[in-house]
């Protein structure tokens, strides 16, 4: 008989209750969280899809490991695990262990940019994009066009489009382009991949014109799956292999720690070059801490190295991306709208779609965000006008994607959480007539999605 899913490869241990709340509690706590899921407390959530950052399960492997905390000051035996696991799986002579992701940006941006650099990169993402420009560059978008579609389905929607690269080679010059940041896979995107091939190829043109090549290696598991599943010539290669040959095409990698290498915090800079390396560690002094653990204890070292081994498992992520995938496909045999083709880490409900009666300016993706959790206790994640804020003058952007986004966590939740998910916003989708939506009554000037309260129309 055909197999419904790629069931866990785990048992569980360790169980921690979760809120099974009433309808009428969860009224109350929505307007209480001025219809905001970010304002929610975690106590209050049954499901909790808001992020994969961080969230991860450990293994008992992992909580072992985090016993045998080396917390020396210095030359930690845990360091030399996370080196050797770095060096291992990816290939890196040199690893700066940082407190999470931005940590590392901040480092790599500070050794490589100078005033009036151009980086180029595969979309931007939040605080990489930052970094960038508090050290006086300008970050400039090569990702190939069909990545802004969402209905597009293209099996690499994260590749960097070479002729737009070449061509701003060619504006800028090669000079003023210390390195390209490649996501791998692009969150932004919806947890889209990049090629081998593409990699390759990007790597050829940067050598050329002596541009560094750098991964944003963040999801580089979930990356290197989809290689395995989709690209020809891996399918009978394993995920290590895979993830060893894209390094291969990069000089360094930044890394949040919080999601492809199973720990809850933690991230680090890994470079190839000796010279880069020795002014990292003259800043990761100032900023973190002595090059032998930058933001880590001990035993978030052990936990990471332990983690990025468990991550390469086959089993682990053909149920990782096959449970994101099972989501995704419960709610399009359904008709509910959704990005397409589903990433590695989440689903997206296209809110414009799924209530195409609720004009934009009254946040059809914070309220259907709102109704989920009414619905079932599911936490989820507004992404359009809320999230992209206003212009100079005072006015909404109006993003063309307005989005619910549904992360998964690693490891944490099962099928039969995901058929609760899938079966409250299909019903919801069949009860979407006459559903209206917000006005907003308080916001605040900055990065407003995370505080700003709302209320029903009248
Ligand atoms: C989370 C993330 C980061 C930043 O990492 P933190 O650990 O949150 O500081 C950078 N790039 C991508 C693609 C991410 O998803």
């Amino acid at each position: 008989m055909e197999r419904k899913y790629v069931a866990e490869p785990y048992k569980i241990k360790v169980v921690e209750p979760i809120a099974v709340t009433t309808q009428e509690q969860r009224e109350k706590f929505i307007r209480d969280a001025g219809y905001n899921t970010f304002l929610l407390n975690s106590e209050e959530v049954y499901i909790d899809l808001l992020t994969d950052s961080g969230t991860t399960a450990m293994s008992d492997n992992q909580w072992a490991g985090m016993m045998q905390g080396d917390e020396s000051y210095a030359g930690s035996k845990n360091f030399h695990n996370l080196q050797k696991a770095v060096k291992d799986l990816y290939g890196f002579k040199h690893t700066v262990p940082t407190h999470q992701g931005r940590g590392a940006e901040n480092l790599l941006s500070q050794i490589m940019i100078q005033e009036g650099d151009v980086i180029p990169g595969n979309m931007y993402f939040t605080t990489t994009r930052a970094h960038q420009e508090l050290n006086g560059a300008t970050f400039r978008d090569v990702i190939i066009d069909e990545a802004h579609d969402s209905t597009y389905d293209h099996p690499f929607k994260g590749n960097v489009d070479l002729e737009k690269f070449q061509a701003l080679i060619d504006e800028v010059g090669a000079d003023y382009i210390p390195y390209i940041c490649l996501a791998v896979t692009v969150n932004l995107a919806g947890g889209q991949p990049v090629s081998m091939e593409n990699m390759k190829a990007v790597s050829n043109v940067s050598k050329k014109h002596n541009i560094k090549v750098m991964f944003d290696a963040t999801r580089c598991v979930e990356n290197a799956y989809f290689i395995k599943e989709r690209e020809e010539g891996y399918a009978d290669k394993t995920i290590a292999e895979i993830l060893h040959e894209m390094m291969s095409y990069a000089d360094g990698c930044t890394m949040s720690g919080k999601k492809d290498t199973l720990v809850n915090i933690g991230g680090f800079l890994a470079l190839n070059d000796d010279e880069l390396y020795q002014k990292a560690t003259e800043l990761v002094v100032v900023y973190e801490g002595m090059p032998s653990y930058g933001g880590m204890a001990g035993r978030d070292m052990e936990a990471m190295a332990r983690g990025m081994y468990e991550a390469v498992d086959y089993n682990y992520i053909h149920h990782r991306v096959s449970q994101c995938q099972y989501l995704g496909d419960r709610l399009e045999e359904a008709g509910v709208p959704i990005v397409k083709p589903v990433g590695g880490h989440a689903v997206f409900l296209d809110a414009k779609k799924f209530y195409d009666h609720i004009p934009q300016d009254e946040f059809p993706a914070q309220t259907l965000a709102a109704q989920i959790y009414l619905e079932s206790g599911v936490r989820s994640m507004e992404r359009g006008i809320v999230s992209a804020g206003r212009d100079d003058d005072g006015n909404h952007y109006y993003p063309e994607l307005e989005l619910v986004r549904l992360t998964i966590p690693r490891r944490v939740y099962t099928y039969a959480h995901m058929d609760v998910v899938a079966d409250s916003i299909i019903d919801l989708y069949n009860e979407r007539a006459g559903v209206e939506g917000l006005k907003m009554v308080y916001e605040s000037p900055v990065l407003r999605f995370f505080t700003a309260r709302f209320e029903p129309l009248e």
